[in-house]
């Protein structure tokens, strides 16, 4: 008899899922309950487009997982299907954090096509008024997790880039920030905060009834009927809810659930998968961001992480003996307060008796955690 094909075991998984992509953290669901009026508010914001003028900019703000980017992205779904006045280019800042890389996405967005390489901040700047001039509709720019931006001096100057743009320069331009940080705008400059944060909006956390309505709307589209054992969905809800009530900690959750169980051909999803499913989950949203950081940022991540409590001159020490180390020292410093900055890491002075004290940094991510994603990078 002819060897079994590895295949075949795939194929004859029983589904639990009728699309697993409808549980993806960037689906954008038909429906948003409990958004309704952030959704009406933030349409607001871009009416006046349709009349020809200026759209408020706005700012959105409330914590992890409570919809901000699933709603704005819907309401300029909408806008862009109805009108083709605007058109949306969303940029995350934890990708797009320097002038150049922000600029020229704008530039190119309308129309510039711009070089890859070469390009002066300053011409990238003028070449985005030149082609914003000629642009046939007016663009919103989407800068999600825009704390990012106040990280650096170099990052900080895009909002002035921009508020050039929405000022002086009488543009037809619409600015969307998006943070976690509710106070952020207190750290604005005054000029920046009235001309880009012309409306806020503040998301609240889910209370643990209404992730429950919003789980069962998303599961019942994904999942074969009767897939998901009973509890599953309120245990998923509860956890999200202890955790902030963050919806994406749930749908993520589910999806992973649903996966354990397909491996393990059961047909349905229960309680134990879920379980498993969770511990996952939850050091996945501990390393946020952390596959936007640099080589030597992870390297640095890595020694604190494997040393905790270490003072800058061991983390020094051991980055130049690592086959990474190609930072100067001074630079060295700058990453570690950007580390800080982020959360990745926490430091403390600790006395060093007559001479003065020194820092020591630990690291907030688990050490087990960061190997296993490091290795999954192949690092
Ligand atoms: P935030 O940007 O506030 O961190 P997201 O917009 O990414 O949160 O939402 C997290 C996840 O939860 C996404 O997968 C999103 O589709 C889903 N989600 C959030 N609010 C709702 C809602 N009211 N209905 C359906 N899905 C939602
Ligand atoms: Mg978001």
């Amino acid at each position: 008899m002819a060897a079994k094909n590895i295949f075949s075991r795939a194929s004859a998984e029983k589904s639990v899922f009728l699309d697993e992509r409808l549980l993806y953290p960037e689906f954008v669901p038909e429906r948003l309950p409990h958004r309704e009026k952030h959704i009406e508010a933030l349409a607001y914001c871009f009416e006046p487009l349709l009349k020809g003028r200026k759209p408020f900019n706005l700012f959105i703000a409330g914590p992890t997982g409570v919809g901000k980017t699933v709603c704005a992205k819907y309401v300029l779904r909408q806008l862009e299907e109805y009108s083709d006045r605007a058109k949306s280019i969303y940029l995350n800042c934890f990708e797009f954090n320097s002038r150049s890389s922000v600029l020229s996405s704008i530039a190119n967005f309308v129309g510039a096509a711009l070089p890859r390489r070469g390009l002066a901040v300053d011409e990238i700047f003028s070449k985005l008024l030149e082609s914003l001039k000629k642009c046939g509709f007016t663009p919103i720019v989407v800068l999600d997790e825009v704390d990012q931006l106040l990280l650096s001096e170099n990052s900080q100057k895009i909002l002035y880039d921009l508020l050039r743009v929405v000022e002086y320069e009488k543009q037809r331009i619409g600015i969307a920030m998006i943070s976690n940080e509710a106070a952020l705008t207190a750290r604005l400059d005054p000029r920046v905060r009235s001309s880009m944060a012309e409306q806020t909006i503040l998301f609240e956390p889910y209370t643990p009834q209404q992730l429950k309505g919003i789980l069962a709307e998303r599961a019942e589209l994904a999942f074969v009927k009767g897939a998901l054992e009973k509890d599953v969905l309120n245990v998923a809800a509860a956890h999200a809810a202890k955790l902030g009530g963050d919806a994406r900690i749930a749908l993520e959750s589910l999806l992973k659930a649903g996966r354990l169980a397909e491996k393990e051909n059961s047909g349905t999803v229960s309680l134990k998968h879920l379980e498993q499913a969770f511990s996952s989950v939850d050091s996945a949203s501990l390393l946020k961001g952390f596959k936007h950081l640099g080589k030597d940022e992870k390297a640095l991540l890595k020694i604190i992480a494997e040393n905790p409590s270490i003072h800058a001159g061991k983390i020094y020490e051991f980055y130049r003996s690592s086959d990474s180390g190609e930072l100067k020292e001074r630079r060295l410093r700058d990453v570690l307060i950007k580390l800080e900055k982020q959360n990745f890491i926490s430091f403390e002075y600790v006395s060093l008796g007559n001479k003065g004290k020194t820092k020591i940094f630990s690291s907030r991510i688990p050490k087990e955690f960061l190997i296993k994603e490091l290795a999954k990078e192949g690092a």
